[in-house]
């Protein structure tokens, strides 16, 4: 089936969405559960990455289809041409929303760690995983002071941000934008890497209501 996409320019008005033959309830009858994007923000130091790649491993474990989209890594490659100017965080979130979205829609847990500083920004990526019906969008602010950032600094980026090494680093010379309204809030402060690991996890199985899987 083909349907014709809203006219918002010129070169939209000659594009035609193709509606799949597998529905997302087909994909979830056979995972198990739904796609969904669980998209993990906060400051650099604030525990994204060490969240998300236990988090990864313990779903997996659980038999879940997911699948970790790391700021890093994206850089490294399908973003490798954007640097860290407001417009170039705007551009590498769209790009990394959309993906996020595909995975969603192909029946993925995808976790998006990014540090994603700005609301509009995360907004956009939630738009972007609506746009895919029986898909949904969980903001998960990871959250840490920047003084226990500062003092974690496990790449060491602080320490040059601060010796104005890196420019335009988040925290120190560019801005953080606290979620308005996080889905869910996962204070690392005072936590323990596996209480933090739980907590989304837990907020994840009620989501698609699965049983609480034993630790
Ligand atoms: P980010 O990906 O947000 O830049 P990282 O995961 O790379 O942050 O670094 C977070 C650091 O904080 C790691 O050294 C980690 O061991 C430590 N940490 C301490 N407590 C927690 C917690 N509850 N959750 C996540 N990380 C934590």
């Amino acid at each position: 089936m083909l349907a014709r996409v809203a006219e918002e320019s010129a070169e939209a008005a000659h594009l035609f969405q193709v509606v799949h033959r597998v529905s997302a309830e087909d994909r979830a009858a056979r995972s198990g559960h739904a796609g969904a994007v669980l998209w993990l923000t906060g400051l650099s130091g604030s525990g994204k990455s060490t969240i998300a790649l236990e988090l990864e491993r313990r779903l997996f474990a659980d038999g879940l289809q997911v699948y970790l989209l790391d700021g890093d890594n994206v850089r490294l490659g399908i973003n490798r041409d954007l640097g860290f100017a407001p417009k170039d965080r705007a551009e590498n979130i769209r790009r990394v929303g959309e993906v996020a979205a595909l995975m969603a829609d192909a029946g993925l847990i995808t976790i998006a760690a990014f540090i994603s500083p700005y609301q509009a920004d995360r907004e956009l990526a939630r738009r972007a995983v609506d746009r895919y019906p029986g898909t949904s969008f969980h903001e998960v602010y990871i959250s840490a002071s920047l003084a226990t950032c500062i003092r974690r600094d496990p790449k060491g980026l602080y320490r040059q941000a601060q010796a104005g090494e890196i420019r335009d680093f988040t925290g120190i010379s560019a801005p953080y934008e606290p979620p308005e309204h996080p889905d869910l809030v996962v204070a690392t402060d005072q936590a323990e890497v596996s209480e933090s690991v739980e907590q989304v996890r837990g907020y994840l199985r009620r989501l698609l209501a699965l049983p609480s899987g034993g630790g």
